[in-house]
């Protein structure tokens, strides 16, 4: 990190504010000038030996020539200059994505919260969490934030790195910060580091979170234990294939990642299982945890509740869309019987995941895989 990245991350570590990458917009801003400069010089001196040759043009043909070759050269200019303004501009929009905040948070029991925006997840209300357990990491954030993140753990002791799944916005900064604090990432079953859209992030997660940089992961044993702390591994899948909770035996903490993001059953990503998803949350919850730490923010105490009633709001939403299809009914039309409410945003995140997250997914996957099971 530069010194200006820096400050930049100081700043917003400290106010919670944006963090500005501007460096495209000057970039374009001096070569416009330089361009309009240049017209500025060439084009009146032109503009005079065309005057010229014009009035001493011999022929008509002639004349037209002139006409053609200051026309040639005009549009030139005029064509770079308008390049290099939509090159600015396609930065000014690239540096903005760019633009993120963190929100440090001490939560008790040697828990610190670290919140994560980015400019469009901010727009769409949706927050990412990573969490330290002493001197364990808990997911890492995404990569438009990673200033920030390295900043605000500049002076933290890291053991290890565990990561609930290994989707961009939890493993985003899990290879800068592995290299800054020299310890190991730890991933359950990291054979599948490039499933799940993560061989070739769709543009919508780039523009969320970013590229997430290379690192190498060790697989996630039953336990993982630093030197403060010690966390139990519980294998979560349905979400992702990789996906676990971490569970804290002490102050009986459970983190987990992308298992528990709304209340209820809801759209899913394509690689979705619906019924994975229903046995893993019914695990977590015979963990009888105190206290659940999500990764998109949502903190939840007695959890034992929400996470049984978000089981069966997911199997009795899987059995009506099963029911509906074996009926006739079109896979859209069972979507918008079984998810009644909130239409027109799920369509708007349906067109701009390029269907990668969607309720009608989640007819289909419970169709698919409710064959796979009988
Ligand atoms: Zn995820």
């Amino acid at each position: 990190m530069n010194r200006k990245d820096a400050k930049s991350a100081k700043e917003n570590a400290e106010g919670g504010g944006e963090g500005v990458n501007t460096e495209g917009e000057t970039i374009w801003a001096i070569s416009v000038k330089k361009v309009i400069a240049w017209s500025g010089c060439i084009v009146p001196r032109l503009h005079n030996y065309f005057l010229f040759a014009m009035i001493s043009a011999s022929s008509a043909s002639l004349r037209f020539n002139c006409l053609c070759v200051f026309g040639f050269i005009f549009c030139g200019f005029a064509g770079l200059a308008w390049l290099l303004m939509l090159k600015g501009f396609l930065s000014r929009f690239n540096g903005a994505t760019q633009q993120a905040s963190i929100k440090v948070e001490d939560l008790g029991d040697g828990i610190t919260a670290f919140r994560l925006h980015s400019r469009w997840t901010r727009m769409l209300g949706l927050e990412v969490s990573f969490y330290r357990v002493g001197d364990l990491l808990v997911d890492t954030g995404f990569a438009h934030a990673s200033p920030l993140v390295l900043q605000a753990l500049e002076n933290a002791t890291i053991s290890a790195i565990c990561c609930t799944h290994h989707h961009e916005d939890h493993t985003g900064n899990a290879g800068v910060l592995a290299e800054r604090h020299g310890c190991p990432v730890v991933i359950y079953q990291p054979e599948h580091l490039e499933t799940e859209g993560l061989d070739r992030l769709l543009p919508y997660r780039r523009l969320f979170w970013g590229m997430p940089g290379p690192f190498r992961a060790d697989p996630m044993n039953e336990r993982v234990v630093g030197r403060e702390a010690e966390l139990e591994v519980i294998s979560a899948p349905g979400h992702s294939q990789t996906h676990v909770a971490l569970f804290e035996p002490v102050s009986r903490t459970v983190f987990v990642g992308d298992l528990f993001v709304t209340p209820g059953a809801s759209g899913v990503m394509t690689h979705e299982n619906p019924y994975l998803l229903v046995e893993s949350l019914r695990r977590v919850a015979a963990l009888e945890p105190r206290r659940m730490l999500t990764g998109h923010g949502r903190d939840v105490h007695d959890p034992v509740g929400p996470l049984k009633g978000k089981a069966d709001a997911i199997e009795r939403a899987a059995a009506e869309s099963q029911r509906l299809i074996e009926e006739g009914v079109r896979p859209r039309a069972v979507a918008r019987r079984v998810f009644p409410k909130g239409r027109r945003k799920d369509r708007m995140l349906e067109i701009l995941t390029q269907g990668e997250f969607s309720r009608l997914n989640f007819v289909r996957a419970a169709v698919k895989h409710g064959r796979e099971q009988k």
